[in-house]
């Protein structure tokens, strides 16, 4: 830890680099992070590895040094240089200074993956305050990609990889598992970075089916479903899903209720996503 806390002072002073609180910026300095995160992501010189907020490059040097190629995708001007001057003599280094959210990522894997590099996989500690924006995006542009290996929030996390039903459940649940599988990888202390994050952290790996966990003609209205069943959590599935409009009426959602097993009071936090794929094509009849 000692060694990846010094280089990232020295890199720090000689920059005049203040982390900027707005982009979330707490680098990491603890190697056996780094290392697990490499571990975990399987990285092979056959990956292309797109890097989500690379910062100083900590993570970028020990990707560089496994990958095939590391495309970085970094908002920050002043991080720019610092990586130029540290990875420009990578071959395999290749830098996007834009906000990820706008980038066309399809097209960047599209344009990369032939016959020596042959999977793609993103990588990050990602910027807190765009977690779930940045995840819903990765999952929703149908990237060709094998998996995502990225620190979060512990909080966000336990959501993340909640099996649907379990305890943690939210809305982004059942997402993460209609399109993933996914694991947590390791809990990161506080003091793994610079500066110190007011939560704690998590690495979680989501590793993409091959096919969806439900089939559906048309997965939009389950997961508006799922987002108006919990937008009123609290309430029950019935009242919530009547209120939103989902169901006609309150006997049209009893119905559907009883038809498919489902109690009278359930919630939304009780079903799996079978369920509300069971809803969803009820509502499509
Ligand atoms: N990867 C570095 C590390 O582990 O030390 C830095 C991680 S830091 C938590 C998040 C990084 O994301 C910062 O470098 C920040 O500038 C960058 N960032 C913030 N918002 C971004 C955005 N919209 N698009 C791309 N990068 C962004």
């Amino acid at each position: 830890m000692r060694d990846l806390f010094d280089e990232t002072k020295t890199i720090m002073k000689k920059y005049g680099i203040k982390a900027n609180k707005d982009l979330g910026q707490n680098f990491l300095i603890n190697n056996e992070v780094v290392e697990n995160i490499i571990k975990s992501s399987d990285v092979s010189k056959e990956d292309l590895i797109i890097e989500i907020g690379p910062g100083l490059g900590t993570l970028t040097k020990r990707l560089l040094e496994n990958a095939g190629k590391v495309i970085c995708i970094e908002l920050d001007k002043k991080m720019i240089k610092i990586l130029n001057d540290r990875f420009g003599n990578y071959s395999n280094f290749e830098i996007i200074n834009d906000d990820v959210l706008k980038v066309d990522l399809n097209k960047i894997i599209k344009e990369n993956l032939n016959n020596n590099i042959k999977k793609a996989k993103i990588v990050a500690n990602l910027p807190y305050y765009i977690t779930t924006p940045i995840i819903m995006k990765l999952l929703e542009d149908k990237l060709d990609i094998d998996s995502i290996v990225v620190m979060i929030q512990k909080e966000v996390a336990e959501r993340l990889i909640e099996t649907p039903g379990g305890k943690n459940t939210g809305a982004i649940t059942h997402t993460i598992f209609y399109y993933c599988e996914s694991e947590k990888v390791m809990e990161v202390p506080n003091s793994s970075f610079i500066p110190e994050p007011e939560v704690t952290s998590e690495v979680i790996k989501m590793k993409l089916r091959k096919k969806p966990a439900v089939e559906l003609d048309n997965p939009k209205v389950m997961f508006m479903i799922i987002k108006s069943a919990f937008m009123q959590r609290r309430k029950t599935l019935l009242n919530s899903l009547t209120n939103a409009q989902v169901f006609t009426n309150k006997q049209e959602g009893l119905e559907i209720l009883k038809k498919l097993n489902l109690e009278e009071n359930v919630r939304a936090e009780n079903l799996k996503l079978e369920d509300y794929a069971n809803i969803a094509r009820e509502i499509e009849k």
